[in-house]
């Protein structure tokens, strides 16, 4: 961390803030929350892809995937909470966008809205929350996160815990949705 960057663990843990999540519409529990202490500095673990750790997605074959091109790949997550969770990522091995050629970064944009269009596909799906966070696995992956209409609470920042929270959607209707998505992918690669 450079000399000038403001470091919080200076503060200490009694000057951490603890904001009124439970009055937020999209916290998902009730009660009385308190901060966690910040632990020391630690080191970075490696992630998927780093070090001596195997790269996952490398690794996969293209039968995990529902749908692939040239360069990209969406592999639809096992059913959970929300209707609907995928993850894009490219065939090559990158850890960011900041690693892509021009040429990629412009296929990357229309691949994030082809993806959105598709997963708006199915029924019921308000919004798609498109979410990259990069601390698990060093290969570049996008979120693709289905927030079904009318549910307000899910809103927003908590939709990764909701999707853990909520009851798990049935079979049928998460092989429905992932066949939905296929299908719209494939239709608009013509
Ligand atoms: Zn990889």
């Amino acid at each position: 961390m450079p000399e000038h960057a403001h470091d919080p663990r200076d503060a200490g843990t009694s000057e951490l803030r603890t904001p009124p999540v439970q009055d937020w519409d999209s916290w998902p529990f009730a009660g009385d929350v308190e901060p966690k202490a910040l632990r020391d500095p630690e080191p970075e673990p490696n992630r998927d892809g780093e070090g001596d750790r195997p790269c996952e997605a490398c690794g996969k074959p293209d039968a995990e995937y529902i749908w692939t091109s040239a360069h990209w790949r969406l592999q639809a997550f096992p059913a959970s909470g929300l209707p609907f969770v995928a993850i894009l990522e490219p065939r090559a091995h990158v850890d960011g966008p900041r690693d892509l050629s021009d040429a990629m970064l412009a296929e990357m944009g229309v691949m994030l809205a082809r993806v959105e269009r598709a997963v708006l596909s199915i029924d019921g799906i308000e919004r798609v929350h498109i979410l990259r966070y990069g601390e698990g696995a060093a290969h570049l992956h996008w979120w693709f996160m289905a927030r079904p209409t009318g549910l307000r609470q899910v809103a927003s920042g908590f939709a990764m815990i909701w999707d853990d929270v909520l009851p798990t959607t049935p079979q049928e209707t998460w092989r429905a949705n992932v066949a939905t998505v296929a299908a719209a992918m494939a239709a608009s690669s013509h």
